[in-house]
Formats: C-alpha cells, structure tokens, sequence
C-alpha cells in the first residue's frame, strides 16, 4: 500500500495524466500525485497501461510463525509417481479421518507424530509444476525426483531436474520399485551423481531415499528427509493479515459450482471475504479441508477447497483478499481485458512469426528456382508454387509440420476456454497442440465426423460419458475420447500423448 500517482506512473513508464485520466476512468478520486492509492486501484491502473503486476507482501512485524512444506512429486513416465502419492496419500489426515476413503482433491496433508506435517500436492508430473510456475505461483517447496531403480535416469527425469533447479526449488531423490529383483540402486546414485546432483551420501546436500511405493517400504524415512529438507529451508510465513492464496486445482461441481483448491501462502483466508482469483472472483461461502471438513479460515500451507467463486480459475492462479464486492469485480474485469489483449497480442505474434518462416521458406525455395535452367520470372514463380502449396495443404487438410489436432467440448464456455488455454499451455516445439474445433455439450456425431477429418482426438471435460453408439461411432472411426473431469489428468494425458507421438519433447 502506499504508492503514490508519481511512483506509479515512472514504474509504467507512462505519463501523470494518463494515469490520472485511468483513475478517473476507474471511479477513483484523484486530488495529487503525491497522493497515496490503494494496491488494488494500483493494480489496476497498472494493468489498464499494459503493465504486469506482482504483489509482494511485507512480512515484517507481524506474526510469521513456522509453516510445513509443499511438496510436488516428479519423474519419468512409469517410474512410480503416481502410486507413490497413493500410498503417501493413505497415510493422509484425511484418509484417517474418512476412514481411508479419499478424494482427490489436488492436494493432501500427512501428519508425523511430532506434530509436524507435509502437504502434498496431488497431481504428479511436469504439466503441472510447469502451469504453476507460468503463471508465478511458487508454491513447491521441495521437490521428490522419483527414479525407478530397475530403469534409471531417463528423459523426463533429467527434466524434473531441470525444471526443479529452475526454479530453484531443493530435490529429494525417491529411489522407487526397490522391491524389484532387478533393481539396482546403487547405479540409480551414480547416474543422478553424474547428472550432477550432490548426493548427500558424496558430500552434497540431496537425499537419498529408498523406496517401494507398492509395499510402501520407506515412505516414513522419504516423510522425514522431507521435513529435514524442510527444517535446512527455515519455511516460515506471516500467519495474520489478508491472505495470499494460489490454486492448485479448480472443477466444476453442479450443486456448489465452481470449486479450488487453493494453498495459502501467507496469511489467514477467512470466509465470507471477498476475493479475486485469477481473472475471477467470488465471495467466499464455504472453506473445507481435504477432509471435507468445514472450517472458517485457513492458514499458510493448508489445503483447502473454496466454494464462491462466480467462474473456474485456473491452476497456479493466484488467490487475494479484497475488501468490498465492488473492489473484487472491478479488479477480475481488469485482469480479464488484460488477459483477452495479451492473448491476442500472442497469437498476432504467432501469426507474424508464421508468415516470416514462410517467407523464409518461400525464398529458400527461389534460389533453388534461381540454380533451375529458366530463369525467368523467379520471384512469381516462387510466390505462385506457395501459393499452389497452401492450396493443396488446404485442400489435403494437412499440417506441413506435424502438430495435435484436438477436438474440445466441455459442459460451459467457460470450462472450455480454461480447457483450451491449459492445452496451449502444453504446447510443445516439436509438437504443438493444435485446437481444430471447441464446443459446449456433450460429444456428438459431428464432433466425430470433425475430429475423423483432421485425425484429432476428442477431449471431453466435465462431459457425460457419450452414449454406446457414439462411443462405437468414435471407435469405427478410429477417434480415440478422452473424458477427463480435473485439468491436471488431462494434462498429464495429452503430455503422454505428445511424449509417445514426440519423443524427447517433454
Ligand atoms: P507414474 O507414471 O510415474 O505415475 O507411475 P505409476 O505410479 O503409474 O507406476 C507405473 C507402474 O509401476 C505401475 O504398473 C505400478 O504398479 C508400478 N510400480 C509403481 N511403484 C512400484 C514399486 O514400488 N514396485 C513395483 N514393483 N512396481 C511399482
């Protein structure tokens, strides 16, 4: 709180009255520049000039108590990550308290005798960790690098790596599947050594745990490196004042409609505040625990799901507290136009960037008319055998390079933007995902018939499953369905897809 209209303006590079001009736009009152604005009208104003705004929360002189740890599992495809947050999961308050029964709900707590706890986050992979950090959201602490010990350091382990050390965040290696007789894990300490990781055992400061996740041999000392990792981190947070939240995970229930999961970071979410998510917001009407239990406020490192939200937020959107329903829709309006021009100002990149590396192919092309015997009128020819090439592309309907062609249908526009962007999201170079059709509803024949034309495959998110007879319809044509009801599975579904269709991109 505290910047001034000066301030403001020389941090945007943008004149006095033009943010003057935006505050009276904005219903503000402006007396001086030297007047002090509020963080929200700051944030604003901020994204009116085009502006990206981060909060930082001061946590000076104010009760910043100790606080566990958020922990995300990764690894290469089948090395064990899921069955690893399966048993850990059953060791959940959670799963003590529902007698064993769970739910995902993208994030769950395990409690150690001490008192001590660790949150988990729910949904493995490198789809997730990535959405989260695009979007800003720090919210792992620490990362498990899960490494099969009959198979060894592989591609996406390489890439946990590196994404964890990007981002700054510690690892702990889970040598995971040492009940098998060919495991090896000491091969499995040599390769990460030579990856360079420092193993704590050669003088470094990385854990080594071993691990079984189907016996659920050596999930107690993984618990305890984690907490050891966590006690070397010093975690702490401010526990009073408005909250600083971000989402894990967001779905769509009927009843209660749009639901997050969200991990405070700081602060205290109390309910009944009013709060922007993302480019949404809502008044909070109901705060769970994993448990599902009711309760009316969360602090730092607490999974909890929140109910009230007026639109599904995406993964790593972040979570404030505004003080009047007026500040709240104002500010998700603001975020929402700002989204809206950024993503129009990407895809005018892409576009511009598509025509240059056409243009580039186009005159490749001219020299090598150019070593041709007619010399003629090169450069028509060339532009004219584009032309032709578009054409017939055109009219084949085929991509020159390769891409995934995906059909989107989703319950509500809304859910099908959220889905829409989070594909984009995935986007790989080598194969980008490419979103041939988008609908609300269920999936039906001509879905098919369109999804048949471009050989896509069909997403349907938060849809019912198709009746015998599309189903049959979707199999003779050879279109694969994939019915998924939490982003981050379907993420991590299209990403195995990319990985089998793209090898080495993910
Ligand atoms: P993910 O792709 O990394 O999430 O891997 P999954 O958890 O789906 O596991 C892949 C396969 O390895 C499954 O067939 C699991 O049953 C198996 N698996 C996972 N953990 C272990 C383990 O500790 N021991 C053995 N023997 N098999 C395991």
């Amino acid at each position: 709180e505290g910047m001034t209209i000066l301030e403001l303006a020389k941090r945007c590079g943008e004149s006095i009255p033009t943010m003057q001009s935006i505050l009276v736009n904005v219903g503000e009152k402006v007396d001086s520049e030297f007047d002090p604005l509020g963080i929200d009208i700051a944030e604003l104003v901020a994204m009116e000039v085009g502006v990206n705004v981060r909060r930082l929360h001061s946590d000076e002189g104010t009760n910043v108590l100790p606080r566990s740890p958020v922990v995300t599992v990764m690894g290469h495809v089948d090395h064990g990550k899921t069955s690893l947050l399966d048993a850990l999961r059953q060791t959940s308050v959670a799963a003590k308290e529902a007698g064993g029964i769970t739910q995902h709900l993208g994030a769950f707590v395990v409690g150690m005798q001490s008192g001590a706890s660790i949150t988990f986050l729910d949904t493995p992979g490198h789809a997730a960790f990535s959405a989260m950090r695009a979007r800003g959201a720090a919210i792992t602490d620490i990362v498990v690098l899960v490494v099969a010990a009959d198979d060894g350091v592989m591609p996406q382990t390489l890439e946990a790596m590196s994404h964890a050390k990007e981002a700054g965040v510690p690892m702990v290696a889970a040598i995971n599947k040492c009940d098998k007789p060919t495991a090896n894990p000491e091969r499995v300490r040599l390769q990460l050594a030579a990856e360079g990781l420092l193993l704590e055992e050669m003088g470094g400061d990385v854990q080594v745990v071993e691990v079984s996740a189907i016996n659920k041999i050596g999930l107690d000392k993984l618990e305890e490196a984690l907490l050891l990792q966590a006690e070397l981190m010093d975690l702490k947070a401010r526990n009073d004042g408005p909250a600083q939240a971000y989402v894990v995970e967001a779905r769509l229930d009927r009843g209660r409609g749009p639901l997050a999961t969200a991990i405070v970071k700081a602060g205290t979410l109390v309910s009944g505040q009013f709060v922007v998510v993302g480019a949404e917001w809502g008044r909070i009407r109901a705060i769970r625990d994993t448990a599902g239990k009711m309760t009316n406020f969360a602090r730092p490192a607490m999974p909890i799901e929140i109910e009230g939200l007026k639109g599904l937020p995406m993964a790593g959107d972040d979570i404030i507290v505004v003080h009047s329903e007026e500040r709240a829709r104002m500010l998700s309006e603001g975020r929402k136009k700002k989204r809206e021009r950024d993503r129009l100002r990407k895809l005018e990149k892409e576009k511009r960037e598509k025509e240059k590396e056409e243009e580039i192919e186009g005159e490749e092309e001219e020299e090598e008319e150019l070593e041709a015997p007619e010399l003629g009128d090169q450069r028509g020819g060339g532009k004219r055998r584009r032309k032709e090439r578009r054409k017939l592309q055109e009219k084949e309907n085929k991509p020159k390079r390769p891409e995934l062609p995906i059909v989107v249908k989703a319950d509500v526009q809304g859910t099908v933007e959220a889905v829409v962007d989070a594909l984009k999201g995935l986007n790989s170079p080598q194969l980008p995902v490419f979103v041939v059709h988008v609908g609300v509803g269920p999936i039906s024949q001509s879905d098919i018939d369109m999804a048949e034309a471009c050989s896509a495959c069909i997403v349907g998110f938060n849809v019912r499953n198709p009746p015998s007879s599309i189903s049959l319809a979707a199999t003779q044509a050879g279109v694969k369905i994939k019915l998924h009801r939490v982003i981050y599975h379907l993420l991590e579904d299209i990403g195995n897809l990319i990985v089998e269709k793209a090898p080495g991109t993910f």
